[in-house]
């Protein structure tokens, strides 16, 4: 009983990296995405530990370190807008090895690339129904077309459709906060800096690929669960506009931005924690199955990671799927909660609560600049991270 033929829906990251190793093992992949083309732009992630070895394994890691954000500076400031810390980024991001950071539309282009000829994309469409039977998964899309496929991976992110058409309902576990990010003119004139703003529960950041780029502007806030409508960016953006409301600094300037940028992100700073990954011929990867939210920095470094194991283990198995999900749940559980469990424990740190954590905060910025082992203190700090991006051995 082989599996060679593998519909994958989801077009992010964890996508075209299945797609990338499943291709070169020999299945036939058709890569199924709601959006009308690769999603440019976006937010910079970071590559880390196990990941940057899969990238490398890939023969992609030099192209995604041409496109390091390169970012210099983090500053931090006060309501007026005065400096009140600033800090080498390289310093603060406490990079090891080969970790880089990258624009995530950038570094998507580059696995859609290396994946284009040999995997059948198809824009614009969506899975609407599955069925899945013994001699295979049919499948229904959205465009009307249907499809019988051996395999079928839901690589469709955290609000995942194929995790509830396989799964039932499975609501990702909230975290308390929510995070927006959309494009504003770059008025402060950043070049390779990220500029912080925090009101206790509330966080307004900006940064910039250089001078004459657009800033991507960020705004953070605590919050209970919210009832919104997922579809409604109008609705969306008057939310943020709203819980923004008073933040000092550039706040106001960003909140203006907001009606007219046409690259809006809005999502609630959540977790996908599932007992298993995988229900007959349907397994999740990247934020379907694990999201560790944003907080912890790590999500696209699991994305890639674990398209690698999944492919790998079905490569093993020559598409026996009981036993590559199997073995792709026992390689990667590990690997997984570590990191899962990093980004609960960041999540209170990305947005201070209070004024004392804040001036707490601030204060130890201040100093760390003139710390004569800045390093070591910053590669303590980040011991927990880097001890989780590198919790699995590739
Ligand atoms: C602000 C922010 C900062 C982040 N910073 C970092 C960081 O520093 N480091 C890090 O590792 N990660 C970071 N992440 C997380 C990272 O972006 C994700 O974890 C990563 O992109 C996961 O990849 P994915 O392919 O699983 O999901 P996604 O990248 O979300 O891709 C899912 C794809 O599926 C498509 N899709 C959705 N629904 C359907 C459907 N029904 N049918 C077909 N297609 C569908 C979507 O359009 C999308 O293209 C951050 C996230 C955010 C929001």
């Amino acid at each position: 009983m082989t599996s060679r033929e593998v519909l994958i829906s989801g077009a992010g990251v964890a996508g075209p990296a299945l797609a990338f190793w499943l291709t070169r093992a020999g299945f036939r992949v058709t890569v199924v995405e709601r959006a009308a083309e690769p999603r440019a732009g976006g937010y910079k992630v970071d590559v880390r530990g196990a990941a940057t070895t899969v990238l490398t394994r890939m023969g992609l890691h030099g192209e995604a370190r041409a496109h390091d954000t390169g970012m210099r500076t983090t500053t931090y400031v006060s309501r007026s807008g005065r400096a009140i810390a600033s800090l080498p980024a390289s310093l603060l991001m406490g990079r090891r090895g080969d970790d880089l950071e990258i624009m995530r539309g950038d570094l998507g282009r580059i696995l859609f690339d290396a994946t284009s000829a040999d995997a059948d994309y198809r824009f614009g469409d969506a899975i609407a129904g599955l069925t899945d039977r013994p001699g295979g998964v049919e499948v229904t899309f959205a465009s009307g077309h249907t499809g019988r496929f051996d395999i079928v991976v839901g690589a469709d992110g955290l609000h995942s459709a194929t995790r509830r058409h396989a799964f039932g309902d499975v609501a990702p576990h909230h975290l308390g906060a929510y995070i927006a990010i959309w494009s504003a003119p770059n008025e402060l004139g950043i070049d390779r800096e990220e500029v912080n703003y925090a009101e206790p529960g509330r966080l307004t950041f900006a940064y910039a690929l250089g001078a004459d780029r657009p800033a991507r502007v960020g705004f953070v806030f605590a919050s209970p669960e919210l009832a919104y409508d997922r579809r409604d960016g109008a609705a969306q953006r008057r939310l943020v506009r709203d819980a923004m409301a008073g933040l000092g600094w550039r706040t106001a300037d960003f909140a203006a931005a907001l009606g007219s940028t046409p690259d809006f992100y809005f999502d609630s700073i959540s977790q996908v924690d599932m007992p298993s990954w995988s229900s007959g011929r349907v397994v999740l990867l990247g934020d379907a199955g694990f999201c560790p939210s944003p907080a912890s920095g790590q999500g696209t470094s699991l994305a890639l990671t674990g398209a690698f194991v999944l492919a790998g283990e079905l490569a093993k198995t020559d598409g026996e799927h009981p036993a590559a999900f199997a073995g792709y749940e026992r390689a990667m559980r590990p690997y997984v909660a570590k990191n899962l469990a990093f980004g609960r424990k960041m999540v209170g740190d990305m947005v201070p609560g209070s004024r004392l954590a804040i001036a707490f905060r601030n204060y130890g910025m201040r100093t760390l600049r003139f710390h004569p082992r800045k390093e070591k203190v910053i590669d303590k700090v980040l011991a927990p991270l880097h001890e989780a991006a590198n919790a699995i051995v590739i």
